[in-house]
């Protein structure tokens, strides 16, 4: 088992770890009981993570002798709202879940934004653990602590900063995770090879065949190569005020095309054209060589992500989306752009012209 530690200011949070391996539910839980001290756990899933492993995580809990208990909610980021939460809250108050007591978010992303919002807000904060089950959650979305709801008026629009006791990733739980959300999950490790170290997107290049067979030696070193890079990050800018930006590489235009699609692009998928697009906009700029950019499209190609804009989004749509998105400052659209891969950086402004150029370039 790998293991990884996440620094942080004691002034603000507490640091933790984040454990790597495969078949490791039995272990996974005595670790848990020995390090977290908590009266009771309760695991909190959706319904279809739930089926799959909610029994053999609750044994395997149970095992240790801790007492464990387990609440369902309908899968799917249509359940981020504020209603579920209060419904999963009012479920933890019924049966009596308080500061003495422990979450376990065990699912994908959405799981992990939730709880962690629930764990930062019932009782004025309990401690949490992620046990992520989707490739996106495993590099992502369970480390650095942003929890999250989503509102009518746009997603993760209301949330909190706090950080969970320990992130446990079991790679076995990858092997039922659909393609489409394993795709999904292989956007964002591009993007950690893109903005951070090109021997990553290497290793993605050599070794796509085997990763797409979900061999677990290759998820292992993209994986933990992932959570190191995100890590490194975290520890720099907690609170997403500076460096932690560049994690937004191709989200300005990815979060603006999958609203504008409705949600009907996936967030790998918006995320991937937002990378060449952004990486289009490096070169017109003369940041980024030909090559480079290149060397991005086609592994975003081979992949089997997208990589054009479906020709149905108006651009005039998506570039007012962009300037909508909470993660600009005041009128500056912070637009992460490349002089090369490994090096990003964070402009400002971007012309809007050379913005509404590249998206029509993009276009099927
Ligand atoms: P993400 O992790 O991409 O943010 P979700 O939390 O919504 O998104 O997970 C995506 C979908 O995959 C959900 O329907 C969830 O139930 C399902 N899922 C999560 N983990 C697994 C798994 N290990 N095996 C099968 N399905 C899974
Ligand atoms: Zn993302």
């Amino acid at each position: 088992m790998n293991k990884i530690k996440v620094n942080l200011d004691k002034r603000s949070s507490h640091s933790y770890d984040i454990f790597i391996g495969q078949n490791i539910l039995d272990r996974i839980a005595l670790l848990i009981a020995k390090s977290s001290h908590a009266a009771n756990y309760t695991i909190i899933s959706d319904g279809t993570v739930s089926s799959l492993y909610g029994e053999t995580v609750m044994s395997a809990l149970r095992k240790t002798g801790c007492p464990v208990d387990l609440i369902e909610f309908p899968p799917g980021e249509t359940s981020k709202t504020m209603e579920t939460a209060l419904s999963l809250i009012e479920q933890l108050a019924d049966r009596g879940v308080d500061r003495t007591s422990c979450l376990i978010a065990l699912g994908g992303g959405v799981t992990g934004d939730m709880v962690g919002f629930i764990a930062s807000v019932y009782m004025r904060s309990i401690p949490y653990i992620q046990v992520p089950t989707t490739l996106l959650a495993q590099v992502d979305s369970s480390i650095g602590g942003k929890t999250g709801i989503d509102l009518f008026n746009g997603k993760n629009l209301v949330g909190t900063f706090c950080q969970p006791q320990a992130v446990y990733i079991d790679l076995q739980f990858l092997a039922t995770l659909p393609d489409v959300e394993f795709t999904n999950g292989l956007a964002e490790i591009i993007k950690y090879g893109v903005i951070d170290d090109p021997d990553l997107l290497s290793t993605i290049e050599s070794e796509l065949s085997f990763i797409r067979d979900r061999n677990i030696d290759n998820l292992a070193t993209i994986v933990a190569h992932s959570c190191k890079i995100k890590k490194g990050i975290v520890e720099i800018d907690e609170r997403d005020m500076g460096v932690r930006r560049i994690l937004n590489f191709g989200h300005t235009i990815g979060h603006a095309l999958e609203s504008a699609s409705g949600y009907t692009i996936s967030h790998g998928n918006a995320v991937s054209v937002g990378m060449i697009a952004a990486a289009r906009v490096s070169e017109k700029l003369n940041h980024l060589p030909a090559s480079e950019r290149q060397r991005i499209e086609d592994i975003i190609q081979r992949v089997g992500l997208l990589d054009r804009i479906p020709a149905t989004l108006k651009t005039g749509d998506i570039v007012s989306r962009m300037k909508h998105d909470k993660k600009k400052a005041g009128n500056a659209v912070h637009f992460v752009l490349l002089k090369k891969i490994g090096v990003p950086f964070i402009n400002g402004i971007v012309d809007e012209g050379i913005i509404r150029e590249t998206i029509e370039e993009l276009r099927q």
